[in-house]
Protein backbone atom coordinates (compact mmCIF):
# COMPACT_ATOMS: atom_id res chain seq x y z
CA UNK A 1 0.00 0.00 0.00
CA UNK A 2 1.66 3.27 -0.75
CA UNK A 3 2.15 6.02 1.53
CA UNK A 4 2.36 8.69 -1.33
CA UNK A 5 -0.91 10.88 -2.72
CA UNK A 6 -2.27 8.99 -5.40
CA UNK A 7 -4.87 10.75 -8.37
CA UNK A 8 -8.30 9.40 -7.35
CA UNK A 9 -8.74 6.92 -9.83
CA UNK A 10 -11.78 6.32 -12.63
CA UNK A 11 -13.15 3.90 -10.69
CA UNK A 12 -14.04 5.82 -7.58
CA UNK A 13 -15.66 8.58 -8.83
CA UNK A 14 -16.41 9.24 -12.78
CA UNK A 15 -13.32 11.22 -13.86
CA UNK A 16 -16.41 14.11 -14.84
CA UNK A 17 -17.35 14.00 -11.09
CA UNK A 18 -15.59 15.06 -7.69
CA UNK A 19 -13.45 18.69 -7.12
CA UNK A 20 -11.51 19.67 -9.93
CA UNK A 21 -7.91 19.50 -8.09
CA UNK A 22 -4.71 19.00 -10.48
CA UNK A 23 -4.68 15.54 -11.67
CA UNK A 24 -7.66 14.52 -8.80
CA UNK A 25 -4.87 15.12 -6.34
CA UNK A 26 -5.71 15.82 -2.76
CA UNK A 27 -5.58 19.52 -1.96
CA UNK A 28 -2.54 20.68 0.51
CA UNK A 29 -2.63 24.28 2.53
CA UNK A 30 1.02 23.57 3.04
CA UNK A 31 3.65 22.50 1.69
CA UNK A 32 5.46 20.60 4.58
CA UNK A 33 6.32 16.90 3.77
CA UNK A 34 5.54 17.64 -0.48
CA UNK A 35 7.85 16.67 -2.79
CA UNK A 36 5.91 18.75 -5.72
CA UNK A 37 3.30 20.75 -5.50
CA UNK A 38 0.79 22.10 -7.98
CA UNK A 39 -0.05 25.86 -7.72
CA UNK A 40 -2.40 28.00 -9.98
CA UNK A 41 -1.58 31.62 -10.57
CA UNK A 42 -4.68 33.56 -11.42
CA UNK A 43 -3.27 36.27 -13.18
CA UNK A 44 -3.82 38.05 -16.63
CA UNK A 45 -3.00 41.81 -15.88
CA UNK A 46 0.25 41.80 -17.52
CA UNK A 47 -1.72 40.08 -21.25
CA UNK A 48 -0.82 42.86 -24.18
CA UNK A 49 -3.38 41.18 -26.21
CA UNK A 50 -6.36 38.78 -25.93
CA UNK A 51 -6.84 38.06 -22.15
CA UNK A 52 -8.16 35.68 -20.21
CA UNK A 53 -5.37 33.46 -18.79
CA UNK A 54 -6.60 34.30 -15.51
CA UNK A 55 -9.03 30.99 -15.90
CA UNK A 56 -5.43 29.05 -17.07
CA UNK A 57 -5.49 27.72 -13.53
CA UNK A 58 -9.35 26.29 -13.10
CA UNK A 59 -9.52 24.92 -16.58
CA UNK A 60 -6.27 23.27 -16.98
CA UNK A 61 -7.17 21.25 -13.44
CA UNK A 62 -10.67 20.44 -14.91
CA UNK A 63 -9.16 19.03 -18.31
CA UNK A 64 -6.57 17.25 -15.99
CA UNK A 65 -9.08 14.98 -14.68
CA UNK A 66 -8.47 12.63 -17.63
CA UNK A 67 -4.64 11.76 -16.85
CA UNK A 68 -3.79 8.51 -15.17
CA UNK A 69 -1.25 7.88 -12.94
CA UNK A 70 1.60 6.10 -15.26
CA UNK A 71 3.25 7.85 -18.19
CA UNK A 72 2.97 4.47 -20.69
CA UNK A 73 5.75 6.18 -22.85
CA UNK A 74 8.44 6.71 -20.50
CA UNK A 75 7.64 4.52 -18.01
CA UNK A 76 7.52 7.50 -15.14
CA UNK A 77 5.91 6.68 -12.05
CA UNK A 78 5.67 9.62 -10.38
CA UNK A 79 3.00 9.01 -7.45
CA UNK A 80 5.30 5.69 -6.64
CA UNK A 81 7.98 7.82 -5.15
CA UNK A 82 7.20 11.28 -4.65
CA UNK A 83 4.51 13.43 -2.30
CA UNK A 84 2.34 15.64 -4.58
CA UNK A 85 -0.46 17.80 -4.36
CA UNK A 86 -2.50 20.23 -5.31
CA UNK A 87 -1.39 23.57 -3.26
CA UNK A 88 -4.32 25.80 -4.67
CA UNK A 89 -4.05 29.34 -6.05
CA UNK A 90 -2.15 32.41 -5.33
CA UNK A 91 -4.59 35.31 -4.07
CA UNK A 92 -3.04 37.69 -6.25
CA UNK A 93 -4.61 41.46 -6.46
CA UNK A 94 -6.32 41.82 -9.63
CA UNK A 95 -6.51 45.47 -9.47
CA UNK A 96 -2.51 45.74 -8.87
CA UNK A 97 0.27 43.99 -11.29
CA UNK A 98 3.59 45.12 -9.13
CA UNK A 99 1.18 44.28 -5.66
CA UNK A 100 0.71 41.01 -7.55
CA UNK A 101 4.45 40.21 -8.31
CA UNK A 102 5.28 40.57 -4.71
CA UNK A 103 2.32 38.29 -3.31
CA UNK A 104 3.54 35.70 -5.82
CA UNK A 105 6.85 35.76 -4.82
CA UNK A 106 6.39 35.67 -0.82
CA UNK A 107 4.23 32.75 -1.74
CA UNK A 108 6.71 30.78 -3.49
CA UNK A 109 9.83 31.61 -1.10
CA UNK A 110 8.18 28.88 1.88
CA UNK A 111 7.31 26.83 -0.84
CA UNK A 112 10.71 25.74 -1.72
CA UNK A 113 12.56 26.63 1.59
CA UNK A 114 10.14 23.46 2.45
CA UNK A 115 11.97 21.50 -0.10
CA UNK A 116 8.72 21.34 -2.03
CA UNK A 117 9.05 21.82 -6.42
CA UNK A 118 6.35 23.91 -7.40
CA UNK A 119 4.67 23.02 -10.70
CA UNK A 120 3.00 26.40 -11.98
CA UNK A 121 -0.22 26.50 -13.41
CA UNK A 122 -0.46 30.02 -15.20
CA UNK A 123 -1.36 32.53 -15.38
CA UNK A 124 0.20 34.67 -18.19
CA UNK A 125 3.90 35.13 -18.42
CA UNK A 126 4.72 37.81 -15.98
CA UNK A 127 4.72 35.12 -13.32
CA UNK A 128 7.86 33.84 -14.13
CA UNK A 129 9.58 36.69 -12.55
CA UNK A 130 8.46 37.08 -9.13
CA UNK A 131 9.05 32.75 -9.28
CA UNK A 132 12.49 32.88 -10.42
CA UNK A 133 12.99 35.89 -7.69
CA UNK A 134 12.07 32.87 -5.09
CA UNK A 135 14.06 30.64 -7.26
CA UNK A 136 16.66 32.63 -6.72
CA UNK A 137 16.78 33.23 -3.13
CA UNK A 138 16.65 29.72 -2.32
CA UNK A 139 19.16 28.24 -5.31
CA UNK A 140 21.06 30.96 -6.67
CA UNK A 141 20.62 31.95 -10.38
CA UNK A 142 19.30 29.34 -12.19
CA UNK A 143 19.66 27.89 -15.66
CA UNK A 144 16.40 27.66 -17.73
CA UNK A 145 14.88 26.14 -20.52
CA UNK A 146 12.11 28.61 -22.29
CA UNK A 147 9.35 27.10 -24.93
CA UNK A 148 7.76 30.28 -26.10
CA UNK A 149 6.90 32.14 -29.93
CA UNK A 150 8.22 35.49 -27.71
CA UNK A 151 11.89 35.85 -25.99
CA UNK A 152 9.93 38.17 -23.36
CA UNK A 153 12.92 40.26 -23.52
CA UNK A 154 11.28 43.32 -23.98
CA UNK A 155 12.62 46.74 -22.14
CA UNK A 156 9.59 47.77 -21.27
CA UNK A 157 5.50 47.68 -23.06
CA UNK A 158 3.73 50.69 -23.25
CA UNK A 159 6.40 52.38 -20.57
CA UNK A 160 5.97 49.75 -18.21
CA UNK A 161 8.63 47.57 -16.65
CA UNK A 162 6.50 44.82 -15.95
CA UNK A 163 4.32 43.17 -17.76
CA UNK A 164 4.76 39.62 -19.59
CA UNK A 165 6.52 40.59 -22.37
CA UNK A 166 9.30 41.60 -19.94
CA UNK A 167 10.20 39.03 -17.43
CA UNK A 168 13.43 37.83 -18.79
CA UNK A 169 14.80 40.93 -19.42
CA UNK A 170 13.85 41.88 -16.05
CA UNK A 171 15.65 38.81 -14.83
CA UNK A 172 18.79 39.26 -16.28
CA UNK A 173 19.19 42.72 -15.25
CA UNK A 174 18.64 40.88 -11.61
CA UNK A 175 21.12 38.15 -11.62
CA UNK A 176 18.11 35.26 -11.72
CA UNK A 177 19.51 33.57 -14.39
CA UNK A 178 23.20 31.95 -15.54
CA UNK A 179 23.07 33.68 -18.84
CA UNK A 180 25.18 30.55 -20.96
CA UNK A 181 22.75 27.84 -19.86
CA UNK A 182 19.12 29.64 -20.84
CA UNK A 183 17.66 28.29 -24.12
CA UNK A 184 14.80 29.84 -25.97
CA UNK A 185 12.86 27.30 -27.69
CA UNK A 186 9.86 27.88 -30.67
CA UNK A 187 10.65 31.68 -31.06
CA UNK A 188 9.16 33.08 -34.44
CA UNK A 189 6.96 35.66 -35.74
CA UNK A 190 7.00 39.16 -36.90
CA UNK A 191 9.21 41.79 -34.85
CA UNK A 192 9.79 44.95 -34.40
CA UNK A 193 13.26 45.33 -35.36
CA UNK A 194 15.25 42.28 -37.12
CA UNK A 195 17.58 43.04 -33.54
CA UNK A 196 14.67 41.55 -31.15
CA UNK A 197 17.17 38.31 -30.99
CA UNK A 198 20.06 39.49 -30.16
CA UNK A 199 19.83 41.44 -27.13
CA UNK A 200 19.24 37.60 -25.68
CA UNK A 201 21.91 36.31 -27.97
CA UNK A 202 23.98 39.37 -25.89
CA UNK A 203 23.33 37.52 -22.47
CA UNK A 204 24.61 33.82 -23.63
CA UNK A 205 21.03 32.88 -24.64
CA UNK A 206 20.65 30.30 -26.91
CA UNK A 207 18.01 30.77 -29.44
CA UNK A 208 16.39 28.08 -31.11
CA UNK A 209 13.89 29.22 -33.65
CA UNK A 210 10.81 27.15 -34.97
CA UNK A 211 11.55 27.57 -38.58
CA UNK A 212 15.02 26.01 -37.71
CA UNK A 213 13.40 23.14 -35.92
CA UNK A 214 10.23 22.62 -37.93
CA UNK A 215 10.11 18.75 -39.23
CA UNK A 216 12.95 17.53 -37.08
CA UNK A 217 12.96 15.66 -33.30
CA UNK A 218 14.22 17.71 -30.77
CA UNK A 219 15.74 15.07 -29.10
CA UNK A 220 19.24 16.03 -30.39
CA UNK A 221 18.92 19.40 -28.80
CA UNK A 222 18.32 18.66 -25.64
CA UNK A 223 20.78 16.02 -25.36
CA UNK A 224 23.11 19.17 -26.28
CA UNK A 225 21.06 20.89 -23.68
CA UNK A 226 22.31 18.35 -21.03
CA UNK A 227 25.37 17.84 -21.46
CA UNK A 228 26.07 22.18 -21.09
CA UNK A 229 23.76 22.27 -17.90
CA UNK A 230 24.73 19.17 -16.26
CA UNK A 231 23.08 17.10 -14.17
CA UNK A 232 23.65 19.71 -10.58
CA UNK A 233 22.63 22.55 -12.09
CA UNK A 234 19.67 24.33 -10.52
CA UNK A 235 17.53 24.48 -13.71
CA UNK A 236 13.95 25.92 -14.42
CA UNK A 237 11.55 24.65 -16.78
CA UNK A 238 9.43 27.94 -18.09
CA UNK A 239 6.90 26.63 -20.95
CA UNK A 240 4.56 29.21 -22.60
CA UNK A 241 1.81 27.17 -24.74
CA UNK A 242 2.20 29.45 -27.52
CA UNK A 243 5.00 28.15 -28.31
CA UNK A 244 3.29 25.55 -29.75
CA UNK A 245 1.29 25.47 -32.99
CA UNK A 246 -1.89 27.41 -32.83
CA UNK A 247 -3.59 24.48 -34.64
CA UNK A 248 -2.92 22.58 -31.84
CA UNK A 249 -3.15 25.56 -29.02
CA UNK A 250 -4.72 28.30 -29.99
CA UNK A 251 -6.40 29.15 -26.64
CA UNK A 252 -3.85 31.68 -26.20
CA UNK A 253 -3.40 35.71 -25.86
CA UNK A 254 -0.97 35.92 -28.63
CA UNK A 255 -0.81 33.23 -31.09
CA UNK A 256 1.92 33.23 -33.64
CA UNK A 257 1.50 30.50 -36.46
CA UNK A 258 4.59 28.10 -38.01
CA UNK A 259 5.05 26.88 -34.49
CA UNK A 260 6.08 23.63 -32.39
CA UNK A 261 4.07 20.39 -32.72
CA UNK A 262 2.74 18.27 -30.02
CA UNK A 263 5.64 15.72 -29.79
CA UNK A 264 8.68 18.50 -30.26
CA UNK A 265 7.15 19.70 -26.71
CA UNK A 266 6.77 16.11 -25.32
CA UNK A 267 10.76 15.81 -26.74
CA UNK A 268 11.61 19.17 -25.30
CA UNK A 269 9.91 17.91 -21.58
CA UNK A 270 11.28 14.21 -21.51
CA UNK A 271 14.61 15.67 -22.43
CA UNK A 272 14.71 17.34 -19.40
CA UNK A 273 15.05 13.82 -17.25
CA UNK A 274 18.36 14.01 -15.94
CA UNK A 275 18.95 18.06 -14.98
CA UNK A 276 17.81 19.24 -11.50
CA UNK A 277 14.76 20.74 -11.93
CA UNK A 278 13.60 22.89 -9.23
CA UNK A 279 10.37 24.02 -10.73
CA UNK A 280 8.45 24.22 -14.18
CA UNK A 281 5.84 26.72 -15.12
CA UNK A 282 2.58 26.32 -18.04
CA UNK A 283 1.46 29.73 -18.87
CA UNK A 284 -0.83 31.65 -21.24
CA UNK A 285 -3.59 29.57 -21.48
CA UNK A 286 -6.63 31.52 -21.81
CA UNK A 287 -9.92 29.28 -22.14
CA UNK A 288 -12.13 31.57 -23.52
CA UNK A 289 -10.60 31.45 -26.51
CA UNK A 290 -9.90 27.65 -26.42
CA UNK A 291 -13.26 26.50 -27.49
CA UNK A 292 -12.24 22.81 -28.21
CA UNK A 293 -10.39 22.72 -24.77
CA UNK A 294 -7.42 21.11 -26.50
CA UNK A 295 -5.15 23.98 -25.32
CA UNK A 296 -5.93 23.28 -21.31
CA UNK A 297 -5.74 20.04 -21.96
CA UNK A 298 -2.31 19.82 -23.37
CA UNK A 299 -1.07 22.50 -21.11
CA UNK A 300 -2.28 20.01 -18.57
CA UNK A 301 -0.37 16.78 -19.89
CA UNK A 302 2.65 19.01 -20.51
CA UNK A 303 2.15 19.70 -16.59
CA UNK A 304 1.81 15.70 -15.75
CA UNK A 305 4.89 15.45 -18.32
CA UNK A 306 7.03 17.76 -16.49
CA UNK A 307 6.45 15.57 -13.22
CA UNK A 308 7.10 12.77 -14.31
CA UNK A 309 10.91 14.30 -15.38
CA UNK A 310 11.49 15.77 -11.82
CA UNK A 311 14.34 14.53 -9.37
CA UNK A 312 13.33 11.35 -7.31
CA UNK A 313 10.57 10.00 -9.97
CA UNK A 314 10.69 6.09 -10.07
CA UNK A 315 10.93 4.56 -13.14
CA UNK A 316 8.80 1.35 -14.42
MN1 LIG B 1 5.78 34.16 -22.95
MN1 LIG C 1 4.49 33.82 -25.91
Amino acid sequence: MSTFNQPLGGNEMPRFGGMASMMRLPMADSPQGLNVGFVGVPLDIGTSHRPGARFGPRQIRAESCLIRPYNMATGAAPFDALQVADLGDVPINTYNLLKSVDIIERHYRPILAAGCIPLTLGGDHTIALPILRAMKAQHGPVAMIHVDAHADVNPEMFGERIAHGTPFRRAVEEGLLQGDKVWQIGLRGSGYSMEDFDWPRQQGFTIVPAHEVWYQSLAPLMAQIRERIGPNTPTYLSFDIDGIDPSFAGGTGTPEIGGLSVPQALEIIRGCRGLNLVGGDLVEVSPAYDTSGNTALLGANLLFEMLCVLPGVAYR
